[in-house]
């Protein structure tokens, strides 16, 4: 399989080069050269599959030979063995056609782990295959960080940067991130919001010369093998429970990584899903799927802060499918948003992302009485960002038939201020996050200027 970019002007590339690379040098994302059949159809039964062996037999479609069968094998059951339970991801029926996918039963209580310990162990096999070092950096809005950090400690061959908005993240996420005390891991807290976290990184990215010295990679969720794992859980049964194939899935949206993983699995499966984009107060993806104009505003602060994203890198790979992968088209709409912060979605490409996809917002107060409500009629406790899928679900009803698939995408134990406020007793706490919050942390407080954050990382790798 080779892979391509989504503006047309760089040369299809190997799995290797779109594992270790960020976006294209053209400033596109890398996408498949085309999406694969899924299942094969070699009479394969994959319901009755473990976890890690569905990931391992889709995650061959893509891998062409970079990784030989033995050596994908050893790193995805590796990835799926630090999960606290033995069906990685659980599915719990809720009643009513309403199911809860849990997501978060990873290192760091997020879903993030699931692409992420995959792709630590594949980028550290890829450098050594390479003989080369790399410089992971990592843009995060909670917790991309910490999932990040846990899948890169103590990796040979790589140092990680983490740059999260100084006092925006959670004290929980801060120190998630903040007291792993390895010596390939560099945090920064940066004075700004997320999104200028997301543009440094860019600009570090743009400097090409530094990229090269550095060997600059990404593992935001820009990188396509995050979202080839992600796409995984959307076609995953657990033993006990059976999702029915017609329904919604319903998705707390920031990057659109994980709903367009959503729609990565059902080009590969044929389905006819609808994905539901949920949002919270950062409502640019609503706004352009109802108007047709996408146009980020100011960042607002939310309960959910790994969500709390006015520009979502991925949604450029749903506008090149929407657009039926034109990207002479693309490529001039996304020099015209570079330049003037606004994008006009024409209408045939409007058409086709409203066909696949549903979006609203929820307030925080909305967010909250989700949370309330969901612990009335189930008994459990879901985490803010989860909470955002079930508010926007509420709003949307009258467009939504079937059964509903709700991701649950963070352990409630990480917010504990938002179960709080929805009157709940606090969730019992995973001895993993208790132990760090009295632990020391380690990390360097940087102004939003990506000189400074340059020179930083050329001084904690050596290089400067
Ligand atoms: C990252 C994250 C999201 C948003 O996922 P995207 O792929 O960025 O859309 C939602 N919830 C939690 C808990 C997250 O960490």
């Amino acid at each position: 399989m080779k892979f391509i970019s989504t503006r047309g002007e760089a040369p299809a590339v190997d799995f290797i080069d779109v594992l270790l690379g960020g976006t294209a040098p053209d400033g596109g994302l890398y996408m498949p050269e085309e999406w694969p059949n899924w299942p094969p159809p070699d009479g394969r039964e994959f319901s009755v599959y473990p976890y890690a062996a569905l990931a391992l037999d889709l995650l061959r479609e893509f891998v062409g030979d970079t990784f030989d069968a033995e050596e994908l094998r050893e790193d995805v059951e590796g990835a799926y063995a630090t999960f606290d339970i033995d069906s990685v991801v659980p599915t719990v029926d809720l009643g009513g056609g309403r199911f809860l996918l849990e997501l978060f039963h990873g290192p760091t209580f997020a879903f993030k782990d699931i692409a992420l310990q995959l792709l630590g162990r594949l980028t550290a096999r890829a450098l050594e295959k390479r003989k080369a070092r790399a410089t992971v950096i990592v843009a995060t809005s909670g917790d991309t960080g910490s999932a990040a950090i846990a899948a890169f400690r103590s990796r040979p061959n790589v140092d990680i940067v983490v740059l999260h908005p100084k006092d925006r993240v959670s004290e929980v996420q801060r120190r998630q991130m903040t007291t792993v005390l390895d010596g390939n891991v560099h945090n920064v807290a940066l004075e700004g919001s997320f999104d200028d976290t997301q543009s440094i990184v860019k600009a570090l990215f743009a400097d090409t010369e530094f990229a090269a010295r550095t060997r600059l990679t990404a593992v935001n969720s820009i990188n396509l093998v995050r979202i080839l794992a992600q796409a995984v859980y959307y076609d995953w049964q657990d033993w006990d429970v059976s999702i029915p194939s017609e329904g919604a899935y319903v998705v707390p949206t920031g990057n659109f990584g994980d709903v367009f993983a959503g729609e990565a699995m059902a080009r590969m499966h044929g389905m006819a899903n609808t994905l539901v984009v949920a949002t919270n107060a950062n409502d640019i993806l609503a706004r352009a799927l109802k108007t047709g104009l996408y146009e980020p505003g100011p960042v607002h602060h939310t309960l959910s802060p790994s969500m709390d994203i006015q520009v979502a890198s991925n949604f450029e790979r749903a506008l090149f499918e929407a657009a039926g992968r034109d990207s002479m088209w693309l490529s001039s709409a996304m020099a015209q948003f570079a330049r003037d912060r606004r994008l006009f979605i024409p209408p045939h490409v409007l058409h086709a992302l409203r066909r696949r996809y549903i979006a609203a917002g929820a307030s925080d107060d909305e967010t909250i009485a989700a949370i309330a409500r969901v612990h009335r009629e189930t008994g459990r406790t879901i985490d803010p960002h989860t909470a955002t899928g079930f508010a926007v679900a509420e709003k949307l009803k009258d467009q939504l038939e079937g059964q509903m698939v709700f991701l649950a995408t963070a352990h409630p134990a990480k917010f504990p201020e938002a179960i709080a406020k929805a009157g709940l007793p606090p969730p019992p706490i995973p001895p993993q996050l208790k132990n760090i919050m009295d632990a020391p942390e380690r990390f360097t407080v940087l102004p939003n200027d990506a000189s400074r954050v340059r020179q930083f990382i050329l001084e904690r790798t050596g290089l400067s």
